[in-house]
This record gives C-alpha cells, sequence and structure tokens, in this order.
C-alpha cells in the first residue's frame, strides 16, 4: 500500500549548484586521499590513508577476480598442514608413523580442507584426491590405522560406505547403544514413568497404612530400608492423594447434584 505524498527516500546522484548540476559526492570520499591503482584493472582508487595498506583492487568485482588469482591451490596448501612424523599405529605398527593434520579438525577428529572449488572437504579425502584420484560422493575413505587424523596414502583405502561401516563395526570403533537425546520410543518412555509413579504410590499408601495400624516411624524405616524423613515424606504423599482423590469425588457428588438441580428446574 502506498501513502499519498510518502516517498521512498532515494539518494539523489547529482546536486544543483549556481555553476550547475554537480555529481554528488560519495559519504566516505577521503578529505587527504591517497591515491592507487587496482591491481586488476589499473584504475585509480581514492582510499583514506588508514586504509592504504590493505587496498588492492577498486571493486567487488575486481575484488573476486583477484581472490581466484591469488588462491593457493589444494596441493600447497595440504602439504603445509602435515606432519609426517606422526603416532605409530599400535594395533599395526610395521604401516610405519602416520602422517598427521596439524590443520583444522572436525568433530570426529578427521582434517578439514577447503577444496579449489570452495567446498569443504576432509584433509584424507584430500589426500586421496591428491595421490589417486577424486574420490566419488558415495565412496568413503577409510584408515587401515584408525587414526581419523592420518592423511597417509599407504594407510587409507577406498570402499564402500557400508564397507566402512562393517569395518568399524569388526574392530569395535562404532558408536554403541542410544543416542544421546533422543528418546526413542516416546510411548514406552510414558508408559514406563506412569508404571513407577503408581508402584510408587502403593508402597506410599501401604507405609501409611501401616503407620495407622501403629507401627512407629523409626519401625518402618528399618522395614523398609528408607531414611526416617523419607519415611515421613512417603506417610505425607500418600495422605496427599488420598485427600485428591476424596476431594474427585466430592466434585462428582456436586456435579450429578448440580446436573439433578437443573433437571428438577426445567420441569414445569
Ligand atoms: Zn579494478
Ligand atoms: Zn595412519
Amino acid at each position: 500500500m502506498e501513502i499519498e505524498g510518502a516517498r521512498a527516500f532515494e539518494r539523489p546522484n547529482s546536486y544543483l549548484t549556481p555553476e550547475g548540476k554537480v555529481p554528488m559526492p560519495s559519504k566516505f570520499t577521503p578529505a587527504n586521499p591517497i591515491l592507487l591503482n587496482c591491481e586488476v584493472c589499473g584504475c585509480e582508487i581514492q582510499e583514506f590513508p588508514s586504509h592504504a595498506a590493505n587496498r588492492r583492487a577498486c571493486s567487488r568485482k575486481c575484488y573476486a577476480v583477484l581472490r581466484v588469482a591469488l588462491a593457493r591451490p589444494l596441493k600447497e596448501r595440504f602439504w603445509k598442514r602435515v606432519n609426517k612424523n606422526g603416532s605409530i599405529p599400535a594395533h599395526c605398527p610395521e604401516l610405519g608413523p602416520c602422517w598427521e593434520w596439524v590443520g583444522k579438525l572436525i568433530k570426529k577428529g578427521y582434517g578439514r580442507i577447503m577444496d579449489d572449488d570452495k567446498s569443504v572437504m576432509l584433509a584424507h579425502r584430500a589426500s586421496w584426491k591428491l595421490h589417486f584420484y577424486s574420490p566419488p560422493p558415495d565412496k568413503a575413505v577409510c584408515h587401515k590405522c584408525d587414526n581419523p587424523k592420518c592423511v597417509r596414502p599407504d594407510h587409507l583405502f577406498i570402499g564402500t560406505k557400508a564397507e566402512n561401516n562393517a569395518d568399524m563395526r569388526q574392530k569395535g570403533r562404532h558408536a554403541h547403544g542410544p543416542k544421546p537425546h533422543t528418546v526413542i520410543n516416546r510411548a514406552t518412555e510414558y508408559e514406563r514413568r506412569l508404571r513407577l509413579r503408581a508402584e510408587r504410590a502403593e508402597l506410599d499408601a501401604e507405609i501409611l497404612r501401616l503407620k495407622e495400624s501403629g507401627i512407629t516411624t523409626r519401625q518402618l524405616s528399618v522395614m523398609y530400608g528408607f531414611s526416617v524423613p523419607s519415611i515421613y515424606q512417603r506417610i505425607y504423599s500418600a495422605q496427599g492423594r488420598k485427600r485428591y482423590v476424596s476431594r474427585k469425588i466430592t466434585n462428582i457428588k456436586e456435579d450429578q447434584l448440580r446436573e439433578a438441580y437443573t433437571i428438577l428446574n426445567q420441569q414445569p
């Protein structure tokens, strides 16, 4: 919806002076500019003195060209981050020392590197790519040495994801048990809790009954193996439950009475 008389603010690109139309200066035009030349297209740049050291190109477009031109290839970046005197795998020392990744690691312990197309790549997959061929996305590059940091090509072998999982299971490295923060079956969990609550209520009622029959709290504590305060707690909650149930019953009676009353009033 447009409101009459209201206009979106637009920055004018020129303004009028007595001498005629003059182009609007940029807001950030430096007062005492340093003159530079764009490294890509060679045009002249005016830059603040404090920013001049880092300024290399005139525009976003030229910076994009520059970034591609300056990017170091995968091979160069890869070898900067490899330590060839890593640990020797304990279960197969004949493989020799691992070549460990000293760069960025992901959570599972694998090295991480940027591919030439700027996609994120795991370092051992990059190693396979540099030494042999680019591993297809449905294949896994696996470790003979079980060292996720290792990028040594003769410690690696290629297999399907299923083969890798089978290999992990055989070596006992796979995750066991339920995953954290997941309830596998909500219904089962709910039933379990209901059952526990019912069991607890039953026990509390039993303790209350014994207490009312004249057994002391100390004796009950010895009988059930609970501390005296916890016996008191259980008696208290059993009494509470009793009260709650009786209140429920009286509510039902009240409702029935009210219903009967309305029926009576409706009759002529
Ligand atoms: Zn330029
Ligand atoms: Zn290794």
